[in-house]
């Protein structure tokens, strides 16, 4: 009587062997799921401020945008950021999230140009 052998548990099959692990968010204005170094995460602190997070790991809240002033304004527009956040944006909230957004993309592209050269 033949038995037909079992695969053996180091037989996996290649796509088992996945890429390392790089974290992805959604972007919650256009739902694009990206690499999360390139987004922002906006977030609504214990104070119930809303802010620009830029070590990622602020206590609180957390939604994540596009490095882009255009996700910012869908998000805000939609109401998307505060919903994702549970709070209420003031105008001057918002206005001090596209400054700090700008500055960072700014910030990002000047990066690029030292790099470059
Ligand atoms: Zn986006």
């Amino acid at each position: 009587m033949s038995v037909h052998p079992r695969p053996s548990a180091g037989a996996r099959p290649p796509q088992a062997l996945r890429p390392r692990h790089v974290p992805q968010r959604t972007c919650i204005a256009c739902r694009t799921v990206q690499a999360k170094r390139g987004l922002v995460r906006i977030v609504r602190t214990p104070q119930g401020r809303v802010q620009v997070d830029l070590t990622g790991r602020a206590a609180g809240r957390g939604a994540y945008l596009h490095r882009d002033v255009g996700c910012l304004a869908e998000g805000l527009r939609k109401g998307r950021l505060a919903k994702t956040l549970r709070a209420t944006l003031s105008a001057e909230d918002q206005a001090a999230l596209e400054r700090s957004l700008q500055e960072i993309i700014t910030v990002d592209e000047q990066g690029t140009a030292r790099r470059e050269t």
